[in-house]
């Protein structure tokens, strides 16, 4: 581990100077990911600008009905927060289905959005990766893959988005805004993560020495029919192999409006806006669901380990969108 300063700035502005003009410096949220990635030798900053005093700390309802979440709002706090466990509860429970009670205490809004992979590879400094070190080669592809990506790879990089929130901030259509040297600026959420492409030691649209300051939720509720699945290898305390993320709105017995995102599968959070069209109008049958469960995997490609995600996804999506009929904890 390499020695480092530390900072603790009071207003966003002298953090944003603090990271622009201090070489090597990197901002620091809740420290779940980021302290265990300095650890290991995988981040080196020179100085850590820790933004546990910014003021981005509240959960503000909007005028048009939205909800905006400052950074630095903990996962926990979130997903108790009595207005999103009332008109986002897809929301709460995709962070539930995350992470231990102590992580969602300290993890912030900001950090979650930023966790990086946990692909073996990327954590273990004596193997090439192209995510740590570009253009060494990715060990996953030919190695032990039976977590990594079935959608949205590249040959450069297969590694999955580890976050539960973010499946669920992509299901709702959630914008992220952030300031930065440029000014504020706001990112669809679906603009917000990226595929590997031939740049995987990118995660993010976000640039240089931006800090995020809030994630906003569109006022639109989804909270009578939603279900978010996690399908993982024990019950608690573990990245899923697949989850989705499923919001439906009905009139008269038929969809009339659908969400539907993935995790565990790509590089981000993988939101199918075409299966989402295809629901629309259709009686919500299992022959529906299959239907679009089948639309989505189309593209699917498996590695040698991992192959069964194909499969397990189908079944996931179908299980999650049955589940949103009635809004059940766990489908
Ligand atoms: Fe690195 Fe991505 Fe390959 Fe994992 S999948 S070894 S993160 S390049």
């Amino acid at each position: 581990m390499n020695r480092f300063g530390y900072t603790r700035p009071e207003t966003v502005a002298t953090a944003l100077e603090q990271v622009r003009e201090i070489p090597g410096a990197q901002f620091l949220g809740g420290g779940t990911n980021l302290v265990d990635l300095i650890k290991e030798n995988i981040a080196r900053p020179n100085v850590l600008v820790d933004v546990g005093r910014l003021p981005l700390d509240q959960v503000v309802r909007l005028p048009g009905g939205g909800l905006r979440i400052g950074a630095r709002v903990s996962n926990a706090a979130v997903a108790y927060h009595p207005e999103v466990g009332r008109d986002y509860p897809l929301l709460a429970k995709a962070i539930l289905a995350g992470a231990s009670p102590q992580l969602r205490n300290m993890a912030t809004t900001g950090g979650n959005l930023l966790q990086r992979t946990r692909c073996y590879y990327f954590y273990d400094p004596a193997v090439p990766c192209n995510k740590r070190v570009p253009g060494t080669g990715c060990p996953a592809k030919e190695g032990f893959n039976r977590i990594h990506a079935i959608l949205g790879t590249s040959e450069h990089c297969i590694a999955v988005h580890p976050s539960d929130m973010c499946v669920a901030l992509a299901a709702l259509k959630a914008t992220v805004h952030v300031e930065g040297p440029d000014g504020p600026r706001s990112i669809p959420f679906a603009e917000f993560h990226r595929l590997p492409g031939d740049t995987p030691e990118q995660d993010s649209s976000l640039r240089p020495a931006e800090l995020i300051t809030a994630v906003e939720l569109p006022a639109e509720d989804f909270s009578a029919h939603h279900a978010y699945l996690k399908v993982r290898d024990r019950d608690s305390y573990a990245f899923a192999l697949v989850s989705v993320a499923a919001a439906l709105k009905l009139t008269a017995g038929r969809i009339t409006q659908a969400r539907l995102a993935l995790g565990g599968v790509a590089h981000k959070p993988w939101r199918d806006e075409t299966a989402e069209a295809l629901l629309l109008g259709q009686l919500p049958t299992d022959a529906v669901f299959k239907f679009v469960a089948a639309h989505v995997l189309l593209t699917a490609q498996g590695f040698q380990n991992n192959h069964f995600k194909i499969e397990l996804a189908r079944r996931a999506i179908v299980r999650a969108l049955r589940g949103a009929l009635t809004s059940e904890a766990q489908p």
